[in-house]
C-alpha cells in the first residue's frame, strides 16, 4: 500500500476508534493557546490546564506577561516543570509581541517561530487551531514515535519526520492526524508497553506484527 493510502486508512481506523480525541489544552484565544502549548513541554495537558486556569485570569494580554516580575511568573508556572525557562519565555513572548506585532499573536507560521519558546510544533498547532490554517503536522513525542513504529518514516530527526509526514498526510488532516496519534499514544500505543495485540492498526504496523 502506498504511504498516502496507508495514512488515510490509519486516519479512518483511528477516527472510528476515537470519535472524540483528547482531552487537550484549554484555551480561548491565540495568546492563551501559545502560552498553554509552551507550558506543555515535559508536562501533562491536565497539569497545564490546572495551572492555566488561574494563570489566564491573572495574565490576559501580551503586556501582562511583558510587565510581570520573573519571580512571580516562576511561581505561577512552577508546577509545570522547567519553570525558570518557561517563565523567561513567557515574559519574552509578551515583550516580543509588544515590540514587533502590536501586542497581537501573528497569523503567520514563520513569524510565530520568532517568538520565544515557540518552535515549529507550537507554531503548527497555533496556525491550525487558532487560525484554521494547516501549515504542518505538529510532531510531538507521540507522533514522532508512532509514525516510526508504523513505518511511515525512517527519519531520525523531528524535522525530517515532520517533512516526511507533511508529504504523505493530506493537508486538511494535519491537525487531526496529530490529535489521533496523541490519543492513540496515550491509550494503546503507549511508550515502552504498546498494546499491539489489541491495536486497531496492527495489520498496518510492521512493528506490531513483530511484537505479537
Ligand atoms: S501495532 Fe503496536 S506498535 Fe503498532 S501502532 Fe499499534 S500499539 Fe503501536
Amino acid at each position: 500500500m502506498r504511504k498516502e493510502n496507508e495514512v488515510l486508512e490509519i486516519i479512518a481506523r483511528l477516527k472510528k476508534e476515537y470519535p472524540v480525541t483528547g482531552p487537550f489544552l484549554d484555551w480561548s484565544n491565540p495568546l492563551e493557546l501559545i502560552v498553554a502549548t509552551s507550558l506543555s513541554a515535559q508536562c501533562t495537558d491536565e497539569r497545564v490546564n490546572t495551572v492555566t486556569k488561574s494563570l489566564f485570569k491573572k495574565y490576559k494580554t501580551a503586556h501582562d506577561y511583558a510587565s510581570a516580575r520573573i519571580v512571580d511568573l516562576e511561581k505561577d508556572v512552577y508546577s509545570t516543570g522547567f519553570y525558570r525557562n518557561k517563565a523567561k519565555n513567557l515574559k519574552g513572548l509578551g515583550q516580543r509581541l509588544l515590540d514587533d506585532y502590536g501586542g497581537e499573536v501573528p497569523q503567520d507560521f514563520t513569524s510565530l517561530q520568532t517568538l520565544p519558546g515557540v518552535a515549529k510544533k507550537t507554531a503548527a498547532i497555533v496556525m491550525s487551531k487558532a487560525f484554521g490554517v494547516h501549515e504542518s503536522v505538529a510532531v510531538d513525542t507521540h507522533v514522532f514515535r508512532i509514525a516510526k513504529l508504523l513505518g511511515l518514516t525512517t527519519s531520525q530527526s523531528i524535522e525530517s519526520v515532520r517533512r516526511d509526514l507533511n508529504a504523505i498526510v493530506p493537508r486538511k488532516h494535519y491537525l487531526y492526524f496529530n490529535e489521533l496519534l496523541i490519543t492513540h499514544g496515550r491509550k494503546v500505543c503507549i511508550a515502552r508497553r504498546p498494546q499491539c495485540s489489541s491495536c486497531i492498526l496492527l495489520s498496518l504496523c510492521p512493528t506490531g506484527k513483530e511484537n505479537v
